[in-house]
């Protein structure tokens, strides 16, 4: 997607260790006519799909993946991170790794928002080494959801997530993929 690409390049910042910051329209300031018109091309894409519900996790998915729900005109919930082992009966729980920290965490949705009957869209900021996304469709499936495919906004395809999870069948969309970020330059794939 255009727009983002040339936001990416205008604002994003490359930091070490393969992290790019785009804290100012994305990950701290959000830009919301920006999310819109990426909602808008995930509808595109996506539509006729049977898509009901939006699942994405907290933090930085929330902001584009609620403007998202609007354009699909349905609701959307957020996977939670939990300080505390979640045992309990009425919540799905999963464990992701972190890019950004280097630390696992747990992550819950209460049963009472993922239905059998769901078909869902998962929405990340995000797609590095997929841990997140990994996480989101494991609590789809402890829910017998079905997963109608991932809106991702930045997938860094030089890193292995994006691949291995359409190699495991689900549809994965990137509005922007960038395949490599070499001494600051960014090029997109
Ligand atoms: P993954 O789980 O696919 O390895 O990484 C995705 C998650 O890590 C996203 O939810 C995002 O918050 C974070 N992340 C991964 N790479 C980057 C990056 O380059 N910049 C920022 N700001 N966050 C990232």
């Amino acid at each position: 997607m255009k727009l983002l690409e040339e936001r990416i390049l205008r604002d994003g910042i490359v930091k070490d260790g393969d992290v790019l910051k785009v804290d100012r329209f994305l990950n701290h300031q959000m830009d919301p006519a920006l999310f819109l018109e990426m909602a808008r091309e995930w509808k595109r894409l996506y539509a006729d799909c049977g898509v009901n519900k939006i699942l994405t996790i907290e933090a930085s998915g929330i902001g584009i993946a609620c403007i998202t729900a609007q354009v699909f005109e349905c609701p959307v919930v957020f996977a939670k991170k939990t300080k505390t082992k979640n045992i309990a009966s009425d919540v799905y729980t999963t464990s992701v790794r972190s890019f950004t920290h280097g630390t696992t965490y747990d992550v819950i949705v209460s049963k009472e928002y993922l239905l059998p009957t769901d078909r869902l869209l998962l929405i990340d900021d995000f797609l590095a080494n997929g841990a997140a996304l990994d996480g989101l469709i494991d609590l789809s499936r402890q829910a017998g959801a079905t997963v109608v495919g991932a809106g991702i906004a930045i997938e860094k395809a030089f890193q292995p997530g994006g691949e291995r999870i359409r190699r495991e069948g689900i549809r994965v969309e990137s509005l922007a993929r960038i395949r490599s970020m070499d001494n600051g330059r960014i090029e997109f794939a």
